[in-house]
């Protein structure tokens, strides 16, 4: 097993969970399984007193809301679900809150939109809140943000939104608790269908096996699981499809409980590296001093009183090249700033970046969280 990427719960830094609706939420009134998820939650709280990171996506909000609003049964209309998802979350929410706090954890809402996962000016936005949450110990709650998202801006399903948000967050473990234990040779149901427990590789047989959609209550059925899959373990983060018809679904799964791991084999951390450096076309360049370079060396971020010159067109989160006195390519990026601002505040200290700009923005040029070094050739 390799040393640098999560399979199994008990070695993962960083965790997504995502739940189910069918798992959340009683199908005969519309209410809130709450006996389910107290389980749940101390699962979560014994992780964290173990020193894991966890990061919530909870779906529910539509089969919540619904019932509350007195909506029929069956398929809604866009606007109908769009009211129950409003109507939902908030309740979703206030119980995840209220059994979080019996454990003194903090719990912070996110309502993600598809912009806010790919458009890398959001993503950025996006990433540090969350960043900043695990810091201060709250125990992020994401849904997608149903009530505006319309149906081509729209994820649709929350196993590739958690997958997204795993990927985002260089997280190293993904755990789809579902209404299934994992994935079958054949529809589960059927004569002959064998469980898998390891998945090495997503191959097209692995994907014919998962069907199609809709084996589920909820929207995502297993195609979506293994869509899910391909974003996760291409970020460096290994994934697992556990049953959450069980009390304690994640010590159930740490403990062996049947489940299907789909395994990543390198790390968050170098596939994120390596998106930066090989995968973004550069739309711009930064020029840097040498007191600059030798803070990168020293794997530090780039700060705008070491920038020179700023050349290009680029919006915050575009991945940028950086150049050394003699315009060789030291480094690459994503900016924090666009082009016009990057040029309003280089040579400047951080401090007076309010002052320059208008607008209190991140001290940091490129994050060293976003940087990537060339290797020397000499
Ligand atoms: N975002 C939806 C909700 O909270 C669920 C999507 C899904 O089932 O994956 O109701």
């Amino acid at each position: 097993m390799s040393q640098t990427t999560a399979t199994s719960l008990g070695e993962a830094k960083r965790i997504v969970v995502k739940i189910g609706s069918a798992l959340l939420t009683d199908q005969s009134n519309g209410t809130l399984k709450r006996d389910w998820l107290k389980t749940l939650i101390q699962d979560i709280a014994d992780m964290r007193a173990r020193g894991q990171q966890v990061i919530l996506v909870s779906s529910g909000a539509i089969a919540l809301g619904r019932g509350r609003l007195g909506l029929p049964k069956g398929a809604l209309k866009l606007e109908e679900s769009q009211a129950a998802a409003a109507a939902g979350q908030i309740h979703l929410a206030q119980a995840f809150q209220d059994l979080l706090q019996n454990h003194e954890i903090n719990c912070a809402q996110i309502l993600l939109t598809l912009d806010d996962t790919e458009t890398r000016r959001r993503y950025l936005n996006a990433r540090s809140t969350i960043e900043t949450l695990l810091k201060l110990g709250a125990v992020p709650l994401i849904n997608e943000n149903d009530t505006i998202a319309t149906t081509e801006i729209r994820y649709g399903d929350n196993d590739r939104l958690a997958a997204r948000v795993a990927s985002m967050m260089s997280a190293d473990c993904l755990v789809l608790l579902s209404d299934i234990d994992g994935l079958y040779t054949r529809p589960p149901l059927e004569d002959g269908a064998q469980h898998i427990a390891r998945v090495e590789e997503i191959t097209p047989a692995i994907e014919a096996m998962a069907g199609d959609a809709g084996s589920e209550l909820s929207r995502g059925g297993m195609k979506t699981k293994i869509e899910a899959g391909k974003i996760a373990v291409g970020a460096g983060c290994s994934m697992v499809i556990g049953s959450g018809h069980v009390i304690h679904p994640l010590k159930a799964i740490e403990e062996g409980a049947r489940a299907t791991w789909f395994v990543a084999h390198s790390n968050p951390h170098t596939e994120r590296k390596r998106w930066i450096a090989g995968h973004l076309q550069s739309l711009g360049t930064l020029h840097i001093d040498a007191g600059a370079l030798n803070a990168l060396e020293q794997g530090k971020s780039l700060l705008p009183a070491g920038i020179t010159q700023v050349d290009g067109t680029f919006e915050r989160g575009d991945a940028i090249a950086i150049v050394d006195a003699h315009a060789q390519e030291v480094a690459r990026g994503l900016a924090a700033y666009s082009n016009t601002a990057a040029t309003a505040i280089m040579g400047r200290n951080s401090n007076e970046i309010e002052q320059v700009l208008g607008y209190r923005g991140r001290a940091e040029m490129v994050h060293r969280d976003d940087l990537v070094l060339k290797k020397r050739t000499s």
